[in-house]
């Protein structure tokens, strides 16, 4: 089986460009389709422009953990949200996203591991979770057939999972049924500023005048933004995942330890992948960069990471990729629709080995499919959402590997920060401008 969403699918969406809407939404990635779906909702003209395919990113190539569970506390009230959002649009659009709430287990195998969990409990009390500490005979009792290591586990049976790559695009073609016009394969080239104010897009079909914009160009947003003077220090790094064949169920719902994470998939197998931080780390012009902003995280992630002297041709941060460019010609968002790495397939070989010696009942997982996914990750590992330093520009990107379950509660957020309405959470962890305010740039307590 290949992976399911390709440049050569066919165009789903393809709204003609309107002369001039209310807002513009850059990207058509979760965060994209329910920033437009919320906009659309509050009865704003809404254009959704995607240079590939709808959720052909990290959107679709995600594991499916909606989870609360060792969120940065700073994001933790707005996944509260989110889920409720979820189970809402579930009831309404029915099997089309796969929601299922079947829990998220991290599983410890020291005592360290064990108190890093137990202190994450006071940001769960303080939201009302059912998040618990297991021990480890409670744990092995729900995990079926597992040669159990584990010390115990911090366990939170409201989260949930859900299935990206059927959900995204469904969520899309409700947006598109609410009113919000969608265009696939349709690159936005730059922004079109008047007075220092955003007065429209340009993009690879023309022009579309707009007082709002938003973007939400996962992986991208850093070159976009560059090119208008704008910087974040976003990067991308590699992850790897594979779909295991039907498998008899271990545990319904989504468990890690170091080794390795997996989720029960609605088809009856397994999205498994590495546990810890197991990434791949391109190094570019960009990273070269933003390096010492990412001494803390890579002192934490160093014996996980594996280093790549360039990314691929055409991706954001390769050296041959273009930093400028002209708005009358083919862009370097034209030139790569859809990001689509190839996965490290030693790394899932040892997803497969430590898979099996967990539950040698199964034998060793036969993969039906493996892909890659580029994590647009940020030094503190939250996201930038907040207004740009160009009026009418709102930035939404960063997600930082936990954008899928967040999106729709973050899409309700963006919505209203576009248009002054009650976002109704602290955005301050968010803000644009902590990496230039002198803020002490540092991930949070999270797991
Ligand atoms: C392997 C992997 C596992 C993950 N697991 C989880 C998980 O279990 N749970 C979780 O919550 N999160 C997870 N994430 C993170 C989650 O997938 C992302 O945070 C989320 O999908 C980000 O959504 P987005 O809309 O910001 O970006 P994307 O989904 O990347 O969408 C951005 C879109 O913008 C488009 N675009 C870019 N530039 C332009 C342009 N100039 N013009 C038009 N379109 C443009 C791109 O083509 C792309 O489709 C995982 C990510 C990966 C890669």
């Amino acid at each position: 089986m290949t992976f399911p969403i390709t440049d050569a699918n066919p165009v789903r969406f393809a709204a003609p460009l309107p002369p001039r809407v209310g807002i513009v939404v850059i990207g058509g990635g979760v965060i994209g389709v329910m920033t437009a779906f919320f906009l659309s909702r509050k009865g704003h003209s809404v254009l959704l422009l995607e240079k590939g395919r709808i959720a052909g990113e990290q959107s679709s190539r995600n594991w499916g953990w909606v989870r609360q569970q060792g969120r940065d506390p700073g994001e933790l009230p707005i996944m509260v949200e989110s889920l409720s959002i979820w189970k809402s649009l579930s009831h309404e659009m029915g099997e089309a996203l796969g929601f299922r709430q079947t829990g998220v287990l991290y599983l410890a195998k020291t005592e360290r591991e064990m108190a890093g969990f137990a202190a994450w409990m006071d940001h769960a009390r303080a939201h009302q979770l059912d998040t618990r500490l297991l021990t480890g005979a409670e744990t092995a009792a729900l995990l079926k057939g597992a040669v159990a290591p584990w010390k115990g586990a911090i366990y939170t049976p409201s989260d949930a999972r859900a299935e990206p790559w059927t959900a995204v695009p469904a969520l899309a073609a409700r947006a598109a049924e609410m009113g919000v016009a969608i265009r696939e394969a349709c690159a936005v080239r730059a922004l079109d500023l008047a007075a220092g104010r955003v007065a429209g897009v340009v993009t690879e079909a023309g022009r579309v005048a707009c007082d709002h914009v938003v973007v939400a160009a996962g992986a991208w947003s850093r070159l976009f933004l560059a090119r208008h003077g704008i910087g974040i220090p976003q990067l991308s790094v590699l992850a790897s995942v594979a779909a295991t064949e039907p498998l008899p169920e271990i545990f319904p719902g989504n468990a890690a330890d170091d080794d390795f994470a997996f989720r029960r998939r609605a088809d009856g197998g397994y999205s498994i992948a590495p546990g810890g931080a197991e990434h791949d780390f391109f190094i570019g012009p960009d990273a070269f960069r933003s390096f010492r902003v990412y001494t803390p995280i890579l002192k934490k992630e160093w014996r996980s990471s594996s280093f790549r002297l360039r990314a691929p041709k055409g991706f954001p941060d390769a050296w041959s990729t273009p930093r400028r460019w002209a708005e009358d010609q083919p862009t370097p968002f034209e030139a790569m629709r859809i990001l689509n790495p190839a996965p490290n397939l030693r790394t899932l070989g040892r997803v497969q080995d430590a898979f099996a010696r967990a539950f040698p009942g199964l034998g060793r997982p036969k993969l039906r499919t493996a892909w890659g996914g580029m994590i647009d990750t940020m030094p503190d590992v939250v996201p930038v959402v907040d207004h740009g330093p160009i009026p009418g520009l709102t930035i939404a990107t960063g997600m930082s590997g936990h954008g899928f379950g967040i999106g729709p509660g973050m899409g309700r957020v963006v919505a209203d920060l576009v248009t002054g309405g009650h976002v109704g959470h602290d955005l301050s962890r968010f803000r644009f401008q902590r990496f230039t305010d002198g803020t002490r740039i540092a991930p949070g307590p999270s797991l």
